[in-house]
């Protein structure tokens, strides 16, 4: 798809799994379990979804979440079914023609493991190293706080070693709420699914995409109720959600889907009540 200047794209970094009440929150299962069968241990299949933005003829490269990467124990990825036999987001960008050092902007929509587990990767000797020494790194300032300092609920979704290798390059860029930060990229803040989270949109040549990270991670939670029991704030989701859907629909947008297994965007159409809802999805 192109929007503006970009060709934008969006590429797996691998397959994983979560428990279904903590992908749903308060949704029955007999609602969620039509479209996302659960598995013997009560777990949803879901995507970490990355996405490219790329403008060749500048030399820009834009990526957006890093994916879950692969440093995962034994044990965690048991638990969260982890499968990146499809190589990971450098494969990914590879398929695309780009090389890890040729990316000049990741956006983080915020510091969750699933989402920043890419950030670093084990170099030569098995130290840690950025997977993208030459990226300019957007987090939300208040996301890095919480990050240093998680709730009992949070605490176990950072990795402070990744945070402390960023924080101590000269590339973390620390943006405070909403921004244009750069030409046809603005940052949405939000709130409900953790503090400090931004998703980035693209907006440019007449064409619209938002990325909606954790705020709608996949299609069923198009749905302003269905709203995840890991988020912070859910109310709040539900209000962001519903600026979200009615924006899209006003522009005829793209919203693009981090967690989805099976769909990476869609487009809205109105209901007979007015309200925004899935019309079709759009292979990105
Ligand atoms: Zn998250």
């Amino acid at each position: 798809m192109r929007v503006g200047r970009y060709e934008i794209s969006t590429l797996v970094d691998a397959r994983f799994a979560v428990d279904g009440g903590a992908m749903f929150g308060v949704v029955p299962r007999t609602l969620w379990e039509r479209d996302f069968p659960p598995d013997a241990r009560n777990r949803v299949a879901l995507a970490s979804r990355c996405l490219a933005a790329l403008d060749r003829a500048a030399g820009q490269v834009v990526v957006v979440g890093t994916g879950i990467g692969g440093r995962w124990d034994a044990q965690r990825a048991d638990w969260l079914a982890l499968d990146r036999t499809g190589g990971g987001i450098e494969t990914g960008l590879a398929a695309l023609g780009v090389r890890r050092e040729d990316v000049t902007d990741v956006i983080l929509t915020h510091l969750h493991a699933d989402h920043a587990g890419g950030v670093a990767r084990a170099g030569a000797g098995g130290r840690l190293e950025l997977t993208f020494p030459r990226a300019r790194h957007h987090v939300q300032r208040r996301a890095w706080q919480l990050a240093h300092a998680p709730s009992e609920k949070d605490e176990g979704l950072f990795r402070p070693d990744d945070l402390e290798l960023l924080g101590h390059s000269n590339l973390l860029h620390l943006v405070d709420g909403d921004a244009q930060l750069l030409p046809e990229v603005e940052l949405v803040a939000s709130e409900g699914h953790t503090a400090g989270l931004q998703l980035p949109r693209f907006r440019g040549g007449g064409a619209h995409l938002t990325w909606c990270g954790d705020v709608i991670p996949t299609h069923a939670h198009l749905r302003p109720a269905w709203v995840a029991a890991y988020d912070l704030l859910p109310v709040t989701t539900i209000e962001e959600k519903k600026v979200l859907l009615a924006e899209a629909l006003e522009d005829d947008g793209v919203l693009a889907f981090e967690h989805d297994p099976s769909m990476a965007a869609c487009r809205l159409r109105e209901d007979e009540d007015g309200h925004p809802v899935f019309r079709e999805a759009v292979e990105l």
